[in-house]
Protein backbone atom coordinates (compact mmCIF):
# COMPACT_ATOMS: atom_id res chain seq x y z
CA UNK A 1 0.00 0.00 0.00
CA UNK A 2 1.33 3.84 -0.52
CA UNK A 3 0.31 6.29 1.08
CA UNK A 4 0.24 10.06 -0.48
CA UNK A 5 3.40 11.78 0.47
CA UNK A 6 2.42 14.65 2.99
CA UNK A 7 4.12 18.33 1.22
CA UNK A 8 5.61 20.84 3.38
CA UNK A 9 3.66 23.43 2.26
CA UNK A 10 0.33 23.85 0.06
CA UNK A 11 -0.95 27.16 -0.85
CA UNK A 12 -4.75 27.75 0.59
CA UNK A 13 -7.42 28.70 -1.53
CA UNK A 14 -10.31 30.58 -0.54
CA UNK A 15 -12.21 30.20 -3.86
CA UNK A 16 -12.67 33.39 -4.30
CA UNK A 17 -9.54 34.96 -6.04
CA UNK A 18 -10.55 34.02 -9.51
CA UNK A 19 -14.20 35.73 -9.22
CA UNK A 20 -12.21 38.92 -7.99
CA UNK A 21 -9.45 38.50 -10.78
CA UNK A 22 -12.43 38.09 -13.39
CA UNK A 23 -13.62 41.79 -11.90
CA UNK A 24 -10.51 42.96 -11.99
CA UNK A 25 -10.09 42.14 -15.66
CA UNK A 26 -13.10 42.90 -16.51
CA UNK A 27 -12.97 46.19 -14.78
CA UNK A 28 -9.71 47.31 -17.56
CA UNK A 29 -7.95 48.48 -14.96
CA UNK A 30 -4.34 46.27 -14.73
CA UNK A 31 -1.97 48.44 -13.78
CA UNK A 32 -1.35 48.98 -9.98
CA UNK A 33 -2.99 51.35 -7.32
CA UNK A 34 -6.45 50.39 -8.67
CA UNK A 35 -9.37 49.53 -6.39
CA UNK A 36 -8.16 46.02 -5.47
CA UNK A 37 -4.49 47.90 -4.23
CA UNK A 38 -6.52 50.02 -2.36
CA UNK A 39 -8.47 47.53 -0.73
CA UNK A 40 -5.86 46.40 0.63
CA UNK A 41 -4.14 49.23 1.69
CA UNK A 42 -7.09 49.82 3.50
CA UNK A 43 -7.59 46.79 5.10
CA UNK A 44 -3.81 46.35 6.04
CA UNK A 45 -3.80 49.91 7.73
CA UNK A 46 -7.16 49.26 9.69
CA UNK A 47 -5.84 46.06 11.10
CA UNK A 48 -1.80 46.58 11.44
CA UNK A 49 -2.87 50.21 12.68
CA UNK A 50 0.22 51.30 10.35
CA UNK A 51 0.28 54.91 8.90
CA UNK A 52 0.48 53.78 5.29
CA UNK A 53 0.68 50.46 4.06
CA UNK A 54 1.75 49.92 0.23
CA UNK A 55 1.50 46.84 -1.69
CA UNK A 56 5.02 45.82 -3.15
CA UNK A 57 5.70 42.68 -5.37
CA UNK A 58 7.40 41.04 -2.40
CA UNK A 59 8.85 41.18 0.60
CA UNK A 60 12.22 41.62 -0.64
CA UNK A 61 10.93 44.82 -2.59
CA UNK A 62 9.59 45.86 0.66
CA UNK A 63 12.87 45.55 2.58
CA UNK A 64 14.68 47.27 -0.57
CA UNK A 65 12.12 49.87 0.00
CA UNK A 66 12.99 50.40 3.78
CA UNK A 67 17.17 50.95 2.69
CA UNK A 68 16.31 53.44 0.30
CA UNK A 69 14.00 55.72 2.53
CA UNK A 70 16.97 55.32 4.98
CA UNK A 71 18.90 56.57 2.17
CA UNK A 72 21.60 54.07 3.11
CA UNK A 73 25.18 54.99 2.02
CA UNK A 74 28.40 52.82 1.62
CA UNK A 75 29.42 51.48 4.93
CA UNK A 76 26.60 52.13 6.93
CA UNK A 77 25.98 49.29 9.29
CA UNK A 78 22.31 47.65 10.23
CA UNK A 79 22.57 44.88 13.31
CA UNK A 80 20.28 42.07 12.44
CA UNK A 81 20.60 38.51 13.32
CA UNK A 82 22.45 35.91 11.04
CA UNK A 83 19.96 33.21 10.89
CA UNK A 84 17.23 35.00 9.31
CA UNK A 85 16.30 34.60 5.01
CA UNK A 86 18.85 36.08 2.74
CA UNK A 87 16.79 39.59 1.85
CA UNK A 88 17.10 41.34 5.29
CA UNK A 89 20.76 41.21 4.65
CA UNK A 90 20.54 41.84 0.42
CA UNK A 91 18.15 44.93 1.05
CA UNK A 92 21.38 46.94 3.30
CA UNK A 93 24.22 44.74 0.75
CA UNK A 94 22.51 46.21 -2.41
CA UNK A 95 23.33 50.16 -0.72
CA UNK A 96 26.60 49.15 -0.33
CA UNK A 97 25.91 48.91 3.47
CA UNK A 98 27.44 46.14 5.78
CA UNK A 99 25.06 44.21 7.70
CA UNK A 100 26.13 43.18 11.35
CA UNK A 101 25.35 40.08 13.11
CA UNK A 102 24.48 39.12 16.22
CA UNK A 103 23.10 36.04 18.00
CA UNK A 104 19.67 34.55 18.81
CA UNK A 105 17.94 33.98 21.33
CA UNK A 106 17.57 30.20 22.63
CA UNK A 107 13.78 30.81 23.64
CA UNK A 108 12.26 32.00 20.55
CA UNK A 109 15.34 32.12 17.93
CA UNK A 110 14.94 35.55 16.98
CA UNK A 111 18.00 38.14 18.22
CA UNK A 112 19.33 38.48 20.88
CA UNK A 113 17.96 42.36 21.71
CA UNK A 114 20.64 42.09 24.97
CA UNK A 115 23.65 41.71 22.49
CA UNK A 116 22.40 44.71 20.19
CA UNK A 117 23.53 47.56 22.11
CA UNK A 118 27.30 46.82 22.38
CA UNK A 119 27.40 45.43 18.40
CA UNK A 120 26.34 49.43 17.64
CA UNK A 121 29.10 51.59 16.39
CA UNK A 122 29.20 55.22 15.15
CA UNK A 123 28.58 54.10 11.23
CA UNK A 124 25.12 52.08 12.78
CA UNK A 125 21.74 53.44 10.50
CA UNK A 126 19.64 50.48 11.82
CA UNK A 127 18.47 47.67 13.54
CA UNK A 128 16.80 45.04 12.04
CA UNK A 129 14.39 42.84 13.72
CA UNK A 130 13.00 39.39 12.12
CA UNK A 131 10.37 38.00 13.72
CA UNK A 132 11.02 34.67 13.15
CA UNK A 133 8.20 31.70 12.98
CA UNK A 134 5.54 34.97 13.36
CA UNK A 135 6.83 35.16 17.31
CA UNK A 136 7.78 38.91 18.16
CA UNK A 137 11.65 40.12 19.24
CA UNK A 138 11.67 42.24 22.16
CA UNK A 139 10.16 45.54 20.90
CA UNK A 140 10.06 47.45 23.70
CA UNK A 141 13.95 46.89 24.63
CA UNK A 142 14.88 47.60 20.93
CA UNK A 143 12.84 50.33 20.55
CA UNK A 144 14.27 51.72 23.52
CA UNK A 145 17.96 51.10 22.10
CA UNK A 146 17.12 53.23 19.07
CA UNK A 147 15.35 56.07 20.52
CA UNK A 148 19.01 56.53 22.63
CA UNK A 149 21.05 55.73 20.18
CA UNK A 150 19.47 57.19 17.42
CA UNK A 151 19.14 54.50 15.29
CA UNK A 152 16.11 53.29 12.76
CA UNK A 153 13.99 50.25 13.54
CA UNK A 154 13.43 48.17 10.28
CA UNK A 155 10.98 45.03 10.83
CA UNK A 156 11.25 42.31 8.77
CA UNK A 157 7.89 40.82 9.45
CA UNK A 158 7.57 38.84 6.41
CA UNK A 159 6.50 35.50 8.47
CA UNK A 160 4.95 37.95 11.42
CA UNK A 161 1.12 38.77 9.34
CA UNK A 162 -1.56 38.74 11.98
CA UNK A 163 0.51 38.14 15.05
CA UNK A 164 1.29 40.99 17.50
CA UNK A 165 3.73 41.81 20.53
CA UNK A 166 2.06 43.12 23.62
CA UNK A 167 -1.33 43.37 21.40
CA UNK A 168 0.57 45.40 18.53
CA UNK A 169 0.51 43.94 15.05
CA UNK A 170 4.68 42.69 13.89
CA UNK A 171 5.52 45.33 11.15
CA UNK A 172 3.70 48.52 12.60
CA UNK A 173 5.92 48.68 16.32
CA UNK A 174 9.27 50.09 14.16
CA UNK A 175 9.18 53.35 11.93
CA UNK A 176 9.13 51.19 8.94
CA UNK A 177 7.78 46.95 8.79
CA UNK A 178 7.78 44.47 5.79
CA UNK A 179 5.03 41.61 5.02
CA UNK A 180 5.62 38.68 2.46
CA UNK A 181 2.27 37.38 0.86
CA UNK A 182 4.39 34.99 -1.06
CA UNK A 183 3.23 31.66 -1.35
CA UNK A 184 4.88 29.85 1.82
CA UNK A 185 3.62 32.25 4.16
CA UNK A 186 0.21 32.44 6.05
CA UNK A 187 -1.98 34.64 3.54
CA UNK A 188 -0.20 35.02 -0.23
CA UNK A 189 -0.47 36.16 -3.82
CA UNK A 190 1.96 34.03 -4.93
CA UNK A 191 4.65 36.47 -4.85
CA UNK A 192 3.76 39.63 -2.82
CA UNK A 193 4.38 41.81 0.05
CA UNK A 194 3.99 45.26 1.75
CA UNK A 195 5.82 48.00 3.35
CA UNK A 196 4.32 49.14 6.28
CA UNK A 197 5.38 53.13 6.81
CA UNK A 198 4.88 53.92 11.15
CA UNK A 199 6.73 57.46 10.95
CA UNK A 200 4.59 59.77 9.39
CA UNK A 201 7.48 61.46 7.85
CA UNK A 202 8.56 58.67 5.63
CA UNK A 203 4.94 58.57 4.05
CA UNK A 204 5.73 60.65 1.00
CA UNK A 205 8.80 59.56 0.07
CA UNK A 206 7.48 55.80 0.53
CA UNK A 207 5.21 56.29 -1.96
CA UNK A 208 7.68 58.50 -4.69
CA UNK A 209 10.08 55.54 -4.13
CA UNK A 210 7.79 53.31 -5.08
CA UNK A 211 6.52 54.98 -8.17
CA UNK A 212 9.82 55.21 -10.03
CA UNK A 213 10.52 57.76 -7.99
CA UNK A 214 7.80 60.63 -9.22
CA UNK A 215 5.56 62.08 -7.04
CA UNK A 216 2.95 60.12 -9.14
CA UNK A 217 0.35 59.20 -6.19
CA UNK A 218 0.06 62.97 -5.50
CA UNK A 219 -1.03 63.51 -8.65
CA UNK A 220 -3.94 60.67 -8.75
CA UNK A 221 -4.99 62.35 -5.77
CA UNK A 222 -5.17 65.90 -7.18
CA UNK A 223 -2.57 67.23 -4.81
CA UNK A 224 -0.26 68.10 -7.56
CA UNK A 225 -1.01 69.47 -11.32
CA UNK A 226 1.89 67.38 -12.82
CA UNK A 227 4.22 64.91 -11.64
CA UNK A 228 7.86 64.33 -12.33
CA UNK A 229 10.35 62.81 -11.18
CA UNK A 230 11.46 63.75 -7.61
CA UNK A 231 14.14 61.06 -6.39
CA UNK A 232 15.95 57.95 -7.08
CA UNK A 233 13.02 55.08 -6.84
CA UNK A 234 12.07 52.01 -8.75
CA UNK A 235 8.86 50.15 -9.65
CA UNK A 236 8.08 48.36 -6.56
CA UNK A 237 4.22 47.87 -6.83
CA UNK A 238 2.14 45.09 -7.94
CA UNK A 239 -0.29 45.30 -10.94
CA UNK A 240 -4.34 44.87 -9.74
CA UNK A 241 -4.49 40.96 -11.04
CA UNK A 242 -2.36 40.31 -7.78
CA UNK A 243 -4.04 42.78 -5.88
CA UNK A 244 -7.41 40.99 -7.00
CA UNK A 245 -6.03 37.15 -5.45
CA UNK A 246 -4.22 39.18 -2.61
CA UNK A 247 -8.08 40.78 -1.52
CA UNK A 248 -9.53 37.45 -1.51
CA UNK A 249 -7.20 35.95 1.33
CA UNK A 250 -7.50 39.22 3.61
CA UNK A 251 -11.13 38.60 3.72
CA UNK A 252 -10.56 35.54 4.87
CA UNK A 253 -7.07 35.91 6.83
CA UNK A 254 -8.73 35.80 10.50
CA UNK A 255 -10.04 32.07 9.06
CA UNK A 256 -6.85 30.74 8.06
CA UNK A 257 -5.02 31.93 11.02
CA UNK A 258 -7.30 30.15 13.16
CA UNK A 259 -7.46 27.11 11.17
CA UNK A 260 -3.46 27.35 11.27
CA UNK A 261 -3.43 27.76 15.07
CA UNK A 262 -5.74 24.72 15.87
CA UNK A 263 -3.02 22.69 13.48
CA UNK A 264 -0.36 24.05 15.67
CA UNK A 265 -1.48 23.27 19.00
CA UNK A 266 -2.44 19.86 17.74
CA UNK A 267 1.16 19.44 16.79
CA UNK A 268 2.41 21.51 20.12
CA UNK A 269 0.21 19.08 22.30
CA UNK A 270 1.31 15.50 19.87
CA UNK A 271 4.50 16.33 20.28
CA UNK A 272 4.53 17.22 24.46
CA UNK A 273 5.79 13.46 25.95
CA UNK A 274 8.26 13.71 23.25
CA UNK A 275 9.48 17.05 24.76
CA UNK A 276 8.90 15.73 28.46
CA UNK A 277 11.43 12.56 27.14
CA UNK A 278 13.75 15.02 25.95
CA UNK A 279 13.50 13.58 22.85
CA UNK A 280 12.49 17.29 20.77
CA UNK A 281 12.37 20.53 22.15
CA UNK A 282 9.14 22.38 21.24
CA UNK A 283 8.77 26.05 20.06
CA UNK A 284 8.49 28.60 23.15
CA UNK A 285 5.50 31.34 22.53
CA UNK A 286 6.67 34.48 25.17
CA UNK A 287 3.63 35.48 27.04
CA UNK A 288 3.95 39.06 25.38
CA UNK A 289 3.22 37.52 22.08
CA UNK A 290 0.08 35.72 20.15
CA UNK A 291 1.67 34.29 17.14
CA UNK A 292 0.06 33.52 13.78
CA UNK A 293 1.38 29.69 13.34
CA UNK A 294 3.35 30.58 10.44
CA UNK A 295 5.66 27.52 11.30
CA UNK A 296 6.10 24.45 13.13
CA UNK A 297 9.66 23.56 13.97
CA UNK A 298 11.66 21.23 16.60
CA UNK A 299 14.58 21.37 17.87
CA UNK A 300 16.55 17.71 17.85
CA UNK A 301 18.86 17.25 20.90
CA UNK A 302 22.34 18.13 20.33
CA UNK A 303 23.47 14.05 19.85
CA UNK A 304 20.53 13.51 17.39
CA UNK A 305 21.68 12.92 13.40
CA UNK A 306 18.91 15.86 11.34
CA UNK A 307 19.37 14.09 8.29
CA UNK A 308 18.65 10.80 9.40
CA UNK A 309 15.34 12.00 10.64
CA UNK A 310 14.97 14.08 7.46
CA UNK A 311 15.38 10.65 5.70
CA UNK A 312 13.41 8.73 8.07
CA UNK A 313 10.04 11.03 7.59
CA UNK A 314 11.25 11.10 3.61
CA UNK A 315 10.64 7.15 4.06
CA UNK A 316 7.43 7.68 5.54
CA UNK A 317 6.36 9.65 2.88
CA UNK A 318 6.49 13.23 4.86
CA UNK A 319 8.61 16.37 3.38
CA UNK A 320 10.05 17.99 6.45
CA UNK A 321 12.67 20.65 6.02
CA UNK A 322 15.53 22.49 7.87
CA UNK A 323 15.75 25.68 7.86
CA UNK A 324 18.51 28.99 7.07
CA UNK A 325 21.75 28.58 6.52
CA UNK A 326 23.40 31.31 9.25
CA UNK A 327 24.51 34.01 6.78
CA UNK A 328 27.49 34.85 8.69
CA UNK A 329 28.49 31.22 7.41
CA UNK A 330 27.52 31.78 3.71
CA UNK A 331 29.80 32.85 1.23
CA UNK A 332 27.80 36.09 0.80
CA UNK A 333 28.08 36.68 4.12
CA UNK A 334 31.47 36.38 5.47
CA UNK A 335 31.98 38.60 1.93
CA UNK A 336 29.67 41.32 2.79
CA UNK A 337 28.92 41.24 7.05
CA UNK A 338 30.40 41.27 9.95
CA UNK A 339 30.44 39.09 12.85
CA UNK A 340 29.53 40.99 16.21
CA UNK A 341 30.30 38.46 19.09
CA UNK A 342 30.52 34.60 19.34
CA UNK A 343 27.57 32.77 17.03
CA UNK A 344 27.00 29.93 19.13
CA UNK A 345 22.96 29.63 19.81
CA UNK A 346 23.12 30.68 16.11
CA UNK A 347 25.18 27.72 15.17
CA UNK A 348 23.99 25.27 17.38
CA UNK A 349 20.28 25.74 17.24
CA UNK A 350 19.83 25.86 13.09
CA UNK A 351 21.53 22.46 12.63
CA UNK A 352 19.18 21.31 15.17
CA UNK A 353 16.02 22.85 13.48
CA UNK A 354 13.63 20.58 11.68
CA UNK A 355 10.28 22.75 10.23
CA UNK A 356 7.34 19.95 9.70
CA UNK A 357 4.52 20.32 7.32
CA UNK A 358 1.78 23.01 8.25
CA UNK A 359 -0.91 24.56 5.54
CA UNK A 360 -4.28 25.37 6.33
CA UNK A 361 -5.63 22.10 4.57
CA UNK A 362 -3.24 19.51 6.52
CA UNK A 363 -5.74 17.06 7.75
CA UNK A 364 -5.95 15.33 11.01
CA UNK A 365 -4.93 12.19 9.58
CA UNK A 366 -1.94 13.46 7.69
CA UNK A 367 -0.39 15.50 10.87
CA UNK A 368 -1.52 12.15 13.07
CA UNK A 369 1.09 10.27 11.21
CA UNK A 370 3.50 13.23 11.15
CA UNK A 371 3.38 12.69 14.87
CA UNK A 372 3.52 8.69 14.51
CA UNK A 373 6.73 8.56 12.75
CA UNK A 374 8.48 10.98 14.99
CA UNK A 375 7.28 9.27 17.50
CA UNK A 376 9.20 6.25 16.09
CA UNK A 377 12.45 7.92 14.80
CA UNK A 378 12.93 9.64 17.98
CA UNK A 379 12.20 7.14 20.53
CA UNK A 380 15.17 5.79 20.63
C1 LIG B 1 9.79 34.99 3.16
C2 LIG B 1 10.75 35.91 3.81
C3 LIG B 1 11.29 37.02 3.14
C4 LIG B 1 11.11 37.26 1.67
O1 LIG B 1 9.80 37.37 1.28
P1 LIG B 1 9.47 37.48 -0.31
O2 LIG B 1 8.05 37.98 -0.31
O3 LIG B 1 9.62 36.11 -0.86
O4 LIG B 1 10.41 38.45 -0.90
C5 LIG B 1 12.11 37.88 3.85
N1 LIG B 1 12.40 37.69 5.15
C6 LIG B 1 11.91 36.63 5.83
C7 LIG B 1 12.24 36.48 7.27
C8 LIG B 1 11.08 35.70 5.19
O5 LIG B 1 10.61 34.66 5.86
Amino acid sequence: MTTATIPFNYPHMTGKELYYIAEAHFGGKLAGDGPFTRNCHRWIEERAGCRRALLTHSCTAALEMQSLLLDLRPGDEVVMPSYTFVSTANAVVLRGGTPVFVDIREDTLNIDETLIEDAVTPRTRAIAPVHYAGVGCEMDVIMDIARRRNLKVIEDAAQGFMATYKGRQLGSIGHLGAYSFHETKNVISGEGGALLVNDPEMVLRAEIIREKGTDRSRFFRGEVDKYTWQEAGSSYLPGEIIAAFLWAQLEEAEKITACRLALWQRYHEGLADLERRERLRRPVIPADCVHNAHMYYILLPPRVDRQKVLEGLKAAGIHAVFHYVPLHSAPAGRRYGRVHGAMTRTDDLSARLIRLPLFADLTHDAQDRVLQTLERLLDR
